[in-house]
């Protein structure tokens, strides 16, 4: 990696957000990040793994094809020997349905449905949501995130907290203050991560107001969790998705003087990109510590495309050129390239 290439891009993380691969792609996948994002500068991968591992403490909650330990230790190698980052995912309240089936319950709402805030066959407001007064669950979940992030010799792990709908509804948690909850939830999660060494990591969503932040209700929170802010451990790396192209992203300053680090978070418009990183350059103390580009689509589509043409794609509205869009934003951040001047692609035959 020429110094000069990343020399505009002011920050430490160059991050990719990835899916997690299934075992028959982990190969690709090491083969991926050897090939192409570690040249890319890229050093600094999230990997959304969810319940797709062999857990051995709860193997109830293993997804339909989990990855193996010999699996997760090839990619961690791979990682290792590029100067990468590897932090794993994990949904650890909200998003306890399957990607991309949201209604349909994930591994752990499957097995324990009696740890939701809404039972299954209930009225769900968009995803299946964990309760946090339930008095098994934070043990449980802390073998799954002990078990995940020994398996990845991780130094963070993300513990999601994102699109939280359902607060304060079943009978433990009636009454109580929602913001007061959430807080009080990540806290629990990242005392006990940082007991063990490990940085926590989430996503910033629940702690900004939808009414007052000029964010929709998935951007940032409709459920009162918003007076979690200033509340919420400032050791927890907050991650601030916005993947609309707005004119400010006020989350920036919002969270910034609250005392937060932030990655900053986006998707498949280099043009949100752009202003969203404008934006923080003039408002950064020092508090924002990188970028993470998010895919949110099956690997083997990812692989697919980038195999086929792996800088550049046309725009599209589909999710393959999503992803494309996604790999022109970090080519312009991470490597210099004006993505505006690349050589239009020649789209691959097969897609
Ligand atoms: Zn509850």
């Amino acid at each position: 990696m020429s110094p000069q290439l990343i020399s505009s891009y002011p920050w430490q993380k160059r991050g990719v957000c990835f899916m997690s691969p299934a075992p028959a792609e982990v190969d690709a996948f090491c083969s991926l990040i050897d090939n192409v994002l570690a040249p890319d500068g890229v050093n600094t991968i999230l990997l959304i793994v969810r319940y797709n591992y062999e857990y051995t403490s709860h193997p109830e909650v293993r997804g339909d094809q989990p990855l193996s330990l010999s699996d997760v230790k090839k990619i961690v190698g791979t990682c290792r020997r590029n100067g990468i980052e590897l932090i794993p995912k994990m949904n650890l309240l909200g998003h306890q349905g399957i990607q991309d089936h949201a209604s349909t319950p994930d591994g752990l709402a499957r097995s324990h449905p009696e740890f939701l805030e809404i039972p299954l066959g209930g009225k769900q407001n968009v995803h299946f949501v964990l309760c946090p007064s339930h008095p098994d669950l934070f043990p449980f979940l802390m073998d799954l995130a002990d078990e995940l992030t020994d398996a990845f010799e991780a130094k963070t792990l993300h513990i999601g907290c994102d699109e939280v709908f359902s607060m304060g509804i079943c009978d433990r948690c009636r009454g109580k203050d929602n913001g007061e909850l959430f807080a009080g939830w990540v806290n629990r999660i990242a005392a006990h991560l940082k007991s063990r060494g490990i940085t926590t990591m989430m996503w910033g969503d629940r702690m900004l107001d939808a009414a007052s932040a000029g964010y929709g209700t998935w951007e940032a929170s409709a459920i009162n969790t918003a007076s979690s802010l200033g509340k919420v451990d400032k050791d927890i790396i907050i991650c601030d998705w916005h993947y609309e192209n707005c004119p400010d992203y006020p989350s920036v300053k919002a969270l910034t003087d609250a005392g937060y680090k932030l990655c900053l978070c986006t998707f498949s418009s280099p043009e949100n990109a752009e202003r969203f990183f404008d934006c923080a350059r003039k408002q950064d103390k020092g508090n924002v510590l990188g970028t993470f580009h998010t895919t949110w689509m099956p690997i083997t589509e990812l692989l697919d495309r980038l195999k086929n043409n792996p800088r550049i794609t046309e725009d599209g509205k589909d999710e393959i050129d999503w992803t494309g869009r996604v790999i022109r934003c970090y080519c312009r951040y991470y490597r210099g390239d004006d993505y505006l001047k690349l050589p239009k692609p020649t789209t691959p035959k097969n897609l």
